[in-house]
């Protein structure tokens, strides 16, 4: 039977009030002023966290999202910094400390795609990837680290002492030509993630990952954009319809409330099916 395809412009949004699971919480989100980031913000914002929405270059966008955080009654507040530089890190997380006293979340998003054939990437090329996709989750992973240590368990907000989750990608399992710096980011983060998380465990730090397949982001607008293209897309997703940043949203809500207490170290694919290999489904 021939698969129902859903429409093009559909969006299918299941969505339910939310539980205020994040109440006197504090986070932090990184690259927040577009896509996974803001929905990621805005979501934490609606169960009860106060936010730092954390942007590079696009201050109005940031503002946005900070307001939408803060519809529900939390705190959000805008700071700038390239996560891939230590001393903007440092300063943020200061920052951080110095707004909200202290600091329960940490979601390490900013991402970035330079997309050539292998044996056309520069240099340049394959280090501003590597720089922001794996050592700006390593310095801001270091510093909430850093942060959660000292602060400890306090039981009144939540069973762990912190949380870091990291926004990874199908990609850190997936292979894929023509991206090769941003799929060696995106392992990085997998094995990083891990051993950090094997290593601060006994501090009660939870780290885990989220690994979307594709989303509804101006970072793969050419996969969406047209019908031709969406069509193309659907191809590779066996649920057959592209995410939404606020799908991954939820997720990161759940990731870091103690609904998931006992979930550690893992990843969680929100991909509507893409690393089952779709290409195999009619095979014999
Ligand atoms: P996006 O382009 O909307 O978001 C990326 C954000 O990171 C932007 O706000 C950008 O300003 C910020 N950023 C880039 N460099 C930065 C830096 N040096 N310092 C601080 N911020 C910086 O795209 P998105 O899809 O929302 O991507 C968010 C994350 O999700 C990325 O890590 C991406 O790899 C991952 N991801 C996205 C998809 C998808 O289908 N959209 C799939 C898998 C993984």
């Amino acid at each position: 039977m021939a698969k129902k395809k859903e429409k093009f412009s559909q969006a299918a949004m299941p969505s339910c009030p939310p539980r205020p699971v994040l109440q006197g919480q504090k986070a932090l989100v990184t690259g927040a002023s577009s896509g996974i980031g803001r929905a990621v913000a805005i979501a934490l914002g609606e169960a009860g966290a106060d936010v730092m929405v954390n942007y590079r270059g696009q201050r109005e966008q940031a503002e946005k999202t900070a307001a939408e955080a803060s519809r529900h009654g939390s705190r959000a507040v805008v700071f700038r910094a390239d996560v891939s530089r230590e001393e903007d890190v440092r300063v943020m997380f200061d920052n951080a400390l110095a707004e909200f006293g202290r600091l329960d979340i940490l979601v390490n998003n900013a991402g970035i795609q330079i997309d050539r054939p292998f044996d056309e990437t520069s240099l340049e090329d394959w280090r501003k990837v590597i720089d922001v996709n794996l050592t700006g989750q390593f310095l801001c992973a270091r510093e909430a680290v850093r942060i959660f240590k000292r602060q400890g368990v306090v039981k009144e907000v939540s069973r762990a002492a912190g949380k870091i989750i990291c926004i990874s990608s199908v990609h850190e399992e997936i292979p894929w030509a023509g991206h090769v710096n941003y799929a060696a980011s995106k392992g990085g983060v997998k094995l990083l993630m891990k051993s950090v998380a094997q290593e601060v465990a006994p501090h009660r730090i939870r780290v885990n990952s989220i690994a979307p397949g594709a989303i509804r982001t101006p970072i793969n607008e050419e996969a969406w954009k047209t019908p031709e293209a969406y069509e193309e897309l659907l191809k590779m997703i066996p649920c057959q319809r592209i995410g939404e940043p606020a799908e991954i949203g939820r997720a990161a809500v759940w990731l870091a409330s103690d609904d998931s207490d006992y979930v550690h170290g893992i990843t969680l694919f929100v991909d509507g099916g893409m690393t089952l290999y779709p290409g195999f489904e009619n095979e014999k």
